[in-house]
């Protein structure tokens, strides 16, 4: 049996490392377009600083997971509690929200959000992300918050986004189903709290987030898989609705009995109009320890800033910097077609001056800015999403997985679940918020 592996992110990697060590004899063979593993886990080491795709967090309440990372981490890891943020109001404010972080609430908000515990809007049916957070939250919290940090975010306005993005971005912002944060009654059920719960996630105690999956390269290869990296694949060969191999970019063919495809589905269905976001990475190098930043990451809604989130590295693990410095991670969302993508440095000045607004430089701390593009980072659920999705004919031997290759809004921990279930022939549940 010869089996194709299309990416090496952690869905690739962990269904090669997994068919591989369950000793079938089978030939696998890895095929990864960038020129390192790790996929949208990937990091970067710069003079000393280490950066991920904005910080990565693993989380899992699946045992099966959980065993698999801390096989494959081995002691190579940390243990940290999650502390996250939103910026409301001009202030960092804890999320999900704590009666300090509400205390400087503007007044009006608060009692327009109060009002809204007893006032929910009438919508019968819920279909779009708008219908979701209104009838969750009410229509100010919709208002002042997440209707202008999802347009921002997506460039699509919330009443054209399929509910499913709720699922996948509202939850996965806390990402501990413990944590209730789903509705406006609960954010204010858990603010009362008197012991807020502690979520603790998994970091690599070396390098960034992509010591996973070198781990894993090196299992991989120890195994007799072959890894080819900056070998972009074209599509496939199908005989008799079947797959028989795949082609490269070069023109290159690959036999193969199977195919397990991770990377974007529209390279193989251009036609189902399906997209996805892409983000702009700015890698910010500082010259001190940036202690008034005390969030791993947080979240900004304000359209006059440039960045949707942004991350701390130190606050994952101090030596993800040198002694004595500082980083800071802009995640910024566009399309490919903008200026912002083709030509970061345009928006150098913009950002500087946006993250000296919201006190996360200070300006003259600045050592580097190092840029970079990351193109499909999140699959775009527009309403008919789903529609699109099953007007595809699938051939024999062709397995669609991962988040870009079954177009599921995948955090790691999801993306291992996937891998491990199609090796051992189970399904995947795709409800990962009811999971536990
Ligand atoms: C900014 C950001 C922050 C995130 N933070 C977290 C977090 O804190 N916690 C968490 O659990 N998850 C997080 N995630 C999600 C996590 O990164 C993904 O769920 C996971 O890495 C997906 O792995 P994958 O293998 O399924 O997909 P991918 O990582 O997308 O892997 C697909 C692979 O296919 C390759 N490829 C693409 N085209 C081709 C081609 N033509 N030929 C060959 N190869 C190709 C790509 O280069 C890539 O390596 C975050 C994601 C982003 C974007």
């Amino acid at each position: 049996m010869k089996t194709v592996v299309v990416g090496a992110g952690l869905s690739g990697l962990t269904l090669a490392e997994r068919i591989l060590s369950s000793g079938t004899g089978e030939q696998v063979t890895v095929l990864e377009r960038e020129d390192t593993p790790g996929g949208l886990a990937r990091s970067f080491r710069i003079d000393g600083f280490d950066f991920d795709i904005g910080p990565h967090r693993f989380h899992t309440f699946n045992t099966e997971v959980d065993s698999y990372l801390l096989e494959i981490l081995a002691d190579c890891f940390v243990q940290i509690s999650r502390r996250s943020s939103v910026h409301m109001a001009g202030k960092y404010r804890n999320w999900p929200l704590t009666p300090t972080s509400v205390a400087g609430l503007p007044f009006p908000v608060l009692w327009k959000s109060f009002l809204d515990l007893f006032n929910k809007p009438d919508i019968p049916v819920i279909n779009s992300f708008a219908d979701f957070i209104r009838s969750r939250y009410g229509d100010n919290l919709y208002n002042f918050f997440f209707s202008g940090y999802t347009r921002k975010f997506t460039g699509i306005d919330a009443e054209m986004l399929h509910v499913d993005w709720a699922q996948a971005g509202v939850n996965r912002a806390v990402i501990d189903n413990r944590v209730k944060a789903d509705s406006l009654l609960s954010l204010v059920k858990g603010m009362l709290l008197p012991q807020p719960v502690e979520t603790k996630f998994y970091y690599p105690a070396c390098g960034g987030i992509q010591t996973f999956c070198n781990l894993q390269c090196e299992r991989i290869e120890a195994l007799g898989g072959k890894l080819l990296l900056s070998t972009p694949v074209k599509g496939l060969s199908i005989e008799n609705n079947s797959v028989s191999g795949i082609v490269l970019e070069n023109g290159e063919s690959i036999p193969a009995d199977r195919v397990f495809w991770t990377a974007p589905i529209t390279i193989l269905y251009p036609e189902t109009g399906l997209t996805f976001i892409n983000t702009l990475i700015a890698n910010v190098a500082l010259a001190d320890e940036i202690p008034r930043n005390d969030y791993q990451w947080c979240y900004f809604g304000h359209e006059d800033l440039i960045f949707s989130r942004l991350t701390v590295p130190r606050n994952f693990r101090a030596d993800c910097v040198p002694p004595g410095k500082g980083s800071v991670i802009a995640e910024i969302t566009c399309d490919s077609d903008s200026e912002f993508w083709k030509n970061p440095e345009t928006i150098r000045e913009r950002l500087i001056n946006n993250l000296k607004s919201v006190r996360a430089v200070a300006g003259d701390d600045i050592l580097f800015i190092n840029w970079q593009r990351i193109r499909e980072t999140y699959p775009v659920y527009t309403l008919d999403y789903k529609e699109k999705l099953s007007s595809i004919h699938i051939p024999n031997g062709l397995f669609l997985t991962g988040r870009c290759g079954s177009f599921w809004y995948n955090n790691m921990d999801h993306s291992i679940a996937q891998s491990l279930s199609i090796v051992q022939g189970s399904e995947f549940k795709k409800d990962f918020w009811n999971e536990r």
